[in-house]
């Protein structure tokens, strides 16, 4: 479907500074793209300002740089990318599938969905409402995982329509990143498993939008001995950049790669090592800080 070659993509959101779960995606991606000889690009997703952190943004790609996961290209941040997004909006619009829903908080289900027949209701896109694209009842999502297996998605029995701008003006992350993938011509995607259920999103506006679908690896998620996520939000550890060769051996060992003899200690060396072995297969289903290797 793709005409060659593999072009990866790290997408990270500048709410904070990289951790070792992040880390551990940015390896696996890096290397699954380096091993086949393929590419590997960098997106900086800065649409939510509420959310950010100053400087993280510019302390991601220098710890990315530290550990040695150069990326191709030049980074696509997504704050300029506003032309893009409104674009395919105008596009959403023309499918008929495009509604303003001016639901507040209160008035959504709890999974946000609207609850108001806004559908029903033509408004025109330009007014202070936030957007939705409607999903079709028969549409369904269907792809096989690389680490997830074989996935299918009733989307329109199981998801409620949902928001590609929100009410404040700001892109929705499933529009951008959909719009993203295929303006940076991304053959494979390599990402945490929080965002299983956002694939069927994103192959409706795919579809929707004439756009490539790219093969989907969704890893699993590193948790913290209670079983929580390791994620910014509960204040995993930010990585020490000097500890490169230790941190990448780390995220090797979570990934159930083969680890690189002692006394190989650059960074390079070990990604070179790491390339060479790397087993996409022997990634775990599961990967615990309370079974740290
Ligand atoms: N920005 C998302 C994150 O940091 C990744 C989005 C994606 O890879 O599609 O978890």
């Amino acid at each position: 479907r793709f005409p060659a070659p593999y072009r990866g993509r790290f997408a990270p959101s500048p709410t904070g500074p990289l951790h070792l779960g992040s880390l551990i995606t940015a390896v696996a991606g890096w290397l699954d793209a380096r091993s086949v000889d393929g590419q590997w690009l960098m997106r900086m997703e800065d649409i939510d300002p509420p959310r950010e952190q100053a400087g993280a943004a510019g302390r991601i790609l220098a710890s990315l740089e530290q550990h040695g996961l150069h990326h191709d290209e030049h980074v696509l941040w997504q704050n300029r990318r506003s032309n893009a997004y409104n674009g395919a909006l105008a596009q959403l619009q023309h499918s008929g599938l495009l509604f303003s829903c001016s639901c507040s908080r209160r008035e959504q289900g709890p999974g946000g969905d609207c609850r108001g027949n806004c559908r029903l209701r033509q408004t025109g896109i330009s007014s202070p409402c936030a957007l939705r694209v409607a999903v079709p009842p028969d549409f369904t999502s269907a792809w096989h995982d690389r680490w997830q297996g074989p996935q299918h998605w009733p989307l329109g029995r199981r998801i409620t329509d949902f928001i590609v701008r929100r009410k404040d003006g700001l892109y929705a992350y499933q529009l951008a990143v959909v719009v993203d993938d295929a303006a940076q011509g991304i053959t494979h995607v390599v990402r945490g498993s929080d965002l299983l259920e956002s694939t069927p999103r994103q192959h409706l506006l795919q579809q929707l939008l004439g756009l490539p679908a790219p093969d989907y690896g969704h890893l699993p998620l590193i948790t913290d001995s209670l079983g929580h996520k390791l994620s910014k939000q509960t204040h995993a550890p930010a990585l020490v950049d000097v500890d490169a060769t230790t941190n990448l051996r780390k995220a090797l060992a979570f990934l159930q790669q083969p680890s690189p003899p002692t006394e190989v200690t650059e960074v390079d060396a070990v990604l070179t090592f790491a390339t060479t072995h790397w087993a996409p297969e022997a990634v775990p289903h599961v990967m615990s800080i309370a079974a740290a290797p």
